[in-house]
């Protein structure tokens, strides 16, 4: 068998791109929101069931200017259980980021510890949609509306996921995808706001092109986050078969979470109550006390054939050095426990079922 990366990224057929971007030798018009971006941005909105969505340049951009165009200040309660991004965000921003503890069941802020860390200084919320398990959109927003903060998901990894029936995108103020070449949807690079208020969409649209306002002025410092027409119709193009790639990602999940559940001291995802998923991650947690066997012997286990799992996330956001010494490490004890213990299998559309078996008889020889 092939060597087997965690993920691999999914492209459309090689002469649908080269259509999509035929027009664009005639009229030259390869960035700044041109014909593609518009499209793509109608299309995304359709398909992501909200009213309101901006295109970035990247999930990391969209959290930078989701938290400046809100005007943020202070202290923002977040998650340490994710990826770099999430976090530099806030400190890039100027802002402090507040660690809560996960729900160690789904990975995600533990809505209930929330309210203890709110201060005077606390402006927002900054959650995230671990692995494609959903937050507590319900609690958090309760909480959010009693102390007046601004709700911003980090929804990099819920790409068209729903709850009850409606697009992740449209909980909180504004949720932030990322369309990045390892997700389960992308644009190469790319990203997305979801957002509620009109007043944010305008920001957005200037905060990524330099703040500017008609031909001469800046009214704000922006940056520059613009998604270019080739990306833009790369977007078009993957989102063709976005319901194709969902549904060959369910099939490994599903064969994944069949040969291992039930396993004494491995834990697996949720499967979440009227949750639509994505399955854009498999993450097994594995209890070496109870399993008889730690996540390194398993992942060199999976090395010695060629098997690339990945401990992800780990470390925390909190404990990456250039954060060294910043934060308290001991208020997040869950979160610690789960990021040391944690692996993410491989998976992506075109992994073949036998590869899971493969995998999935691994693991379990090496609990002996
Ligand atoms: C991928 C990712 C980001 C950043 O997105 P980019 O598009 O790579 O900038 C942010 N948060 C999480 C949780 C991610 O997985």
């Amino acid at each position: 068998m092939d060597k087997i990366n965690v993920t691999r990224s999914s492209l459309p057929p090689y002469e649908e791109y080269c259509a999509e971007i035929r027009d664009m030798w005639d009229n030259r018009w390869l960035t700044n929101m041109g014909e593609k971006h518009r499209g793509f941005q109608a299309e995304l909105a359709g398909y992501l069931d909200v009213d309101n969505i901006e295109l970035l340049t990247n999930g990391h951009m969209a959290l930078e200017l989701t938290l400046q165009a809100l005007k943020l200040s202070g202290e923002v309660i977040t998650t340490p259980f994710t990826f770099a991004s999430t976090t530099h965000a806030l400190v890039r921003c100027g802002l402090e980021p507040v660690f809560c503890d996960v729900d160690p069941a789904d990975f995600t802020m533990d809505a209930s510890k929330i309210e203890p860390l709110i201060t005077e200084k606390t402006s927002a919320l900054l959650p995230v949609h671990v692995y494609g398990n959903i937050c507590e959109v319900e609690a958090i927003q309760e909480i959010a509306n009693k102390y007046n903060l601004k709700v911003i998901y980090d929804a990099a990894h819920t790409f068209g996921v729903k709850y009850k029936g409606r697009g992740i995108g449209n909980f909180g103020d504004a949720s932030c995808f990322s369309f990045h070449a390892t997700k389960v949807f992308h644009t190469i690079e790319g990203g997305a706001v979801a957002y509620k208020d009109a007043f944010l969409g305008r920001e957005l649209a200037r905060l990524r092109n330099f703040g500017l306002e008609g031909q001469e002025d800046a009214v704000e410092v922006g940056s520059n986050a613009k998604l270019d027409e080739f990306r833009a119709a790369m977007g078009l193009c993957n989102l063709r078969h976005i319901d194709e790639v969902i549904a060959k990602r369910r099939r490994v999940a599903e064969r994944y979470r069949e040969r291992l559940e039930n396993i004494p001291g491995v834990q697996l995802g949720p499967i979440q109550p009227e949750v639509t998923p994505n399955f854009a991650y498999f993450p097994v947690v594995f209890d070496e006390g109870i399993f008889g066997a730690g996540r390194d012997k398993i992942l060199s286990a999976l090395e010695n054939e060629d098997i690339h799992a990945r401990k992800y996330f780990y470390p925390l956001t909190s404990e990456l050095s250039c954060y060294q010494g910043r934060f308290n490490l001991d208020r997040t004890p869950l979160a610690k426990w789960i990021s040391q213990r944690v692996i993410t299998l491989p998976l992506y559309p075109d992994l073949p079922v036998e590869a899971a078996d493969k995998i999935c008889d691994i693991i379990v020889s090496c609990e002996k």
